[in-house]
């Protein structure tokens, strides 16, 4: 079983319980080790990301349960910095560099928050073409690490949170796009997510990346990290051993953690 996850939300943000409570159930569920990465500020979707004052509030009170709780668990301090979000300030143990906008004439456009709002970037700047839509996101990708100094690079593909299913995802103008962004972001050395949150939230059937992205990642020596993304305390570690499965079907024998002593690799 998997008990750790370093992809987690609050109330600071767009999660449902306080750091409190996602902790102690975290203890509950016998997790060891405990990230919280609340989101960037991120001024076009205020209420779903931290503000910069709360992110202050958070960084305090996520370190007073790291001391608190540190005989039980090992807490900690992470951020989900959006490409789009001011740099950060001191202080995180990690940071998940993550692509949620596109921007277009000044303006940023939430490519996952619902479909309607997807839908109206694809229609009024990309004339509906998903394909193109699809380039300028993995360009943006593709340049996360550079943008964020990162080192987990967070749900790679979420362009396919609300059509898991839709052929527009197997077209080779998309998982070129894809693809090339696998191999710019490989010789960074970082680590790629697999993530589950849209399938505790009823998105997806599978973890992001897609496998064709995973299998390309683990050819090319990439590492992962298996992650929750998770929002709510009764879902944690929901599906996360459903991602461990798919890493080793796309040849992994190993995933990265975060421990007192820095990162390590784990088998799988
Ligand atoms: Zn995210
Ligand atoms: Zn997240």
């Amino acid at each position: 079983m998997i008990t750790i996850d370093l992809h987690t939300h609050t109330n600071y943000c767009d999660g449902e319980n306080t750091p409190r409570e996602m902790v102690e159930e975290a203890i509950k569920r016998g997790f060891k080790i405990y990230g919280f990465s609340g989101h960037s500020y991120d001024p076009c979707v205020e209420p779903y990301s931290m503000t910069p004052e709360s992110t202050e509030v958070y960084k305090a009170e996520v370190l007073a349960l790291k001391e608190e709780f540190k005989d039980k668990i090992d807490i900690f301090l992470g951020l989900e910095q959006d490409y789009y979000s001011e740099p950060y300030g001191d202080g995180y143990d990690y940071i998940i560099g993550s692509v949620h906008n596109v921007k277009k004439d000044g303006k940023l456009y939430p490519v996952d928050l619902t479909p309607e709002m997807l839908q109206e970037v694809l229609d009024e700047h990309y004339g509906g073409d998903f394909e193109s839509f699809a380039e300028e996101y993995f360009d943006l990708v593709s340049d996360v690490v550079n943008k964020t100094n990162c080192d987990i690079i967070g749900h790679l593909d979420v362009i396919s949170k609300f059509f898991e299913r839709e052929p527009r995802f197997l077209t080779d103008r998309y998982k070129n796009a894809a693809l090339n962004a696998v191999r710019k972001l490989v010789p960074f050395d970082k680590f790629f997510e697999i993530n589950v949150g849209a399938m505790t939230r009823s998105y997806r059937t599978a973890p992001y990346p897609a496998e064709f992205i995973l299998k390309e990642i683990n050819r090319l020596g990439g590492k992962i990290v298996i992650n929750g993304d998770c929002h709510e305390k009764e879902r944690l570690g929901d599906f996360l051993e459903d991602a461990a499965a798919l890493a080793k079907e796309c040849g992994f024998s190993e995933r990265w953690i975060l421990t007192k002593n820095g990162w390590k690799a784990e088998k799988i």
